[in-house]
Order: C-alpha cells, then sequence, then structure tokens
C-alpha cells in the first residue's frame, strides 16, 4: 500500500480495512454483509448502540450532549446549522479562518445574519486573528469557527472563549486528534472522511438544550432534534459508513485512547515541520502557532518543479500531495491513520529532492 497523505478522502488504519474485508460477506455470524442488513434490525441496533458508547468513551462526551449519526457531508450541515438554532432576523457570529470557514458563512446567509466577527483573509489565512480584535456580537445565536481549516492548514491550539453563546465547531478535520474539552461547546460535527472513516457520514455532538431551539417549521429530515429523537434512525442511515466508523473507534481505544493519538500526531507534525523550516528549499507560510497537526501546505521554491516532485513522489509510492487547486503548491495531510514511518518516508523523499533540485 502507499503512503497516503491524501485530505480527504484520506488513509483508513489498514487493520480496519483487514477487518472490514474479511467480515464483507458474513458480518457477525449473521450471513450477510452488514450493508445488507435492517438498520432497525437487532444486529444493526446493537453496532449503533456501541459506537456511540464507543465515541462516548473516547471524547469523554457528557451525558447532556447527544450524539448522531447522520449523512449530507459537513456542507450540508452549514445551512443546516443556521436552520435549527437561529432565525432569518437573528444573528450568528463565524470566526472565519479559512476557506471552510468561508462556505459556513455563505451557506448560512438564507438562514441568519451571518456575520464575520473576526477573520484572518488579510493575511491570506496564515494566521489566528488575536482574540481582543474579535467582535464578538453578544445577541448572536451561536458562535461558528472551524478548528481546522484542511486547506489552509491552520489550526487553533486551543477551544476559544466565546461566553455564554454556544460554540459550534466545524471539526470535519481534526475530530479524534488529540483530546478535547466537549463541555465547552454547545455543539460539534464532522465529515467523516478524514479521522472517523469513509465519506457520506457526518458525525454530531449536540448539546440538549440547543435542540429545543429547533423550530417546527424545517422539514423534519433537517431538524436535529428530530434525529435525537429517533436515534439517528429518523431514516435510512449511512449502515456501512457507520460500521467503519466502529471499526476506528475501536482501533483507537486499542491504540491507547485520544491522549496517545495527540502525542503520536504532534510528533508527526513536528518531524515535517522541522524538515521543511531546516530545508531551505521548502515553506510553510502559516505562523508557527496556528499551525496544523493535521494538514501541513507547502511550497517548492519555483513552481516548474511541482510536476516533477509529484511524479518522483508517486513513483516512490507517496500519493495525495497535491495542494488544494484554491492555495496550489503541496499538501501533506497526517490523520490518525498515517504512521510515523509514512512521515519518515515521506521527508527522506523531500530531503533528497531538495538536494538535487535546490
Ligand atoms: N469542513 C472542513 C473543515 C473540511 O475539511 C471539509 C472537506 O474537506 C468540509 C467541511 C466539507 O465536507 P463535505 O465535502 O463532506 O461536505
Amino acid at each position: 500500500r502507499a503512503c497516503n497523505f491524501s485530505a480527504g478522502p484520506a488513509a483508513l488504519p489498514e487493520e480496519v480495512l483487514v477487518q472490514a474485508q474479511s467480515e464483507l460477506l458474513d458480518w457477525g455470524h449473521t450471513g450477510a454483509s452488514v450493508m445488507e442488513l435492517s438498520h432497525r434490525g437487532r444486529d444493526f441496533m446493537a453496532l449503533a448502540a456501541e459506537s456511540e458508547q464507543d465515541l462516548r468513551d473516547l471524547m469523554g462526551i457528557p451525558d447532556h450532549y447527544r450524539v448522531l449519526f447522520l449523512q449530507g457531508g459537513a456542507t450540508q450541515h452549514f445551512a443546516q446549522i443556521p436552520m435549527n438554532f437561529a432565525a432569518p432576523d437573528q444573528v450568528a457570529d463565524y470566526i472565519v479562518t479559512g476557506a471552510w470557514g468561508e462556505k459556513a458563512v455563505r451557506e448560512a446567509m438564507p438562514y441568519v445574519q451571518a456575520r464575520i466577527a473576526a477573520t484572518s483573509v488579510d493575511k491570506h489565512f496564515t494566521r489566528i486573528p488575536p482574540r481582543d480584535a474579535w467582535s464578538l456580537d453578544p445577541r448572536a445565536r451561536y458562535v461558528h469557527y472551524t478548528p481546522n481549516e484542511t486547506i489552509h492548514g491552520v489550526e487553533f491550539q486551543e477551544v476559544p472563549e466565546v461566553g455564554d453563546v454556544p460554540l459550534i465547531a466545524d471539526m470535519s478535520s481534526d475530530i479524534l486528534s488529540r483530546p478535547l474539552d466537549v463541555s465547552k461547546f454547545g455543539m460539534i460535527y464532522a465529515g467523516a472522511q478524514k479521522n472517523i472513516g469513509a465519506s457520506g457520514l457526518v458525525v454530531v455532538i449536540v448539546r440538549d438544550d440547543l435542540l429545543e431551539r429547533c423550530p417546527d417549521s424545517i422539514a423534519r429530515i433537517f431538524s436535529y432534534a428530530e434525529h435525537a429523537a429517533g436515534h439517528s434512525l429518523f431514516n435510512t442511515p449511512n449502515t456501512f459508513g457507520w460500521y467503519l466508523a466502529s471499526l476506528v473507534f475501536k482501533w483507537l481505544k486499542r491504540e491507547g485512547g485520544l491522549a496517545v493519538i495527540g502525542e503520536r500526531n504532534r510528533a508527526k507534525a513536528n518531524r515535517l515541520y522541522g524538515v521543511i523550516d531546516g530545508s531551505g528549499f521548502y515553506s510553510n507560510p502559516v505562523e508557527p502557532s496556528a499551525r496544523s497537526w493535521m494538514n501541513v501546505p507547502f511550497f517548492l521554491p519555483r513552481v516548474e518543479l511541482e510536476a516533477p516532485f509529484l511524479a518522483e513522489a508517486g513513483a516512490a509510492g507517496l500519493i495525495g500531495l497535491k495542494g488544494h487547486r484554491a492555495l496550489g503548491g503541496m499538501r501533506a495531510s497526517l490523520y490518525n491513520a498515517v504512521t510515523m514511518e509514512s512521515v519518515e518516508t515521506l521527508v527522506d523523499f523531500m530531503t533528497d529532492f531538495a538536494r538535487r533540485h535546490g
């Protein structure tokens, strides 16, 4: 298998894939694949309950939060959040530190007065705006931010303090990457295709009191309260995606949980940033205090070197390194399933490439 640095869909733990393969035709002695069974059957309901408990254990999710396994990608939830928690004449604050935060604002606009309370667009999203420069509105129904910006490689190292207003986080690319105090959030949501499993599944962790806001006027399929009442079985969920997530949660527990994973992720990121900064060849524009552990964009000294870099990397079994089209350059994503050995292979390749082209 290749060393896969894709930003998402992204590398999954090999053990998880091997287990999924071995169970593909006959899952849990049911005589059928998990994707062939009713979501309301006893076996799938047991998987659903156990996976929720595993995620609660891993993240320390308090009892007054619901855990939902939904669909629509994080993008759908950009719109669904204001639909559920605000009204068109109310205000919500957005902290924008990259392209995904910008998209979240755009999708929210039909449903709420979305205010940009802070942005680093003037710095080309290479830092987090200093907290004393944020202009939060105390009337806001919630504050939304993107703890890790997947494209720009900018990550909050601490959960921001926003007073009593519920904090909502798009954790698509950093969920499960390190320990987290869930009680600081009103809602956390994440597309699954990075640290949870396969695309087509969205995990939502939402505080009970926010569910009381969900209006009856929206279609029930969009209502978080409806999905919570139905234990994520309001309609047919992505059963195979949910199953894969359940295997990833078990894998994370076997690996030692988020404290162990977080230390591993810190070490992987430090190794790669160290090589970039020390190379005199590669560069990463993000302020060191805001650098992402999960997504490391980097640039070569000349654009003409990008094609040979990618071709030679591919030939060496290193894939998924092309930067996002919005930013160009390269990007190495270092999600939980990316091993330190893969990072060592990458830095060896990068060092050799720099020596030959520097
Ligand atoms: N938010 C973040 C931080 C992301 O990284 C992505 C996708 O990469 C999205 C939202 C959009 O997710 P989806 O394509 O599942 O809607």
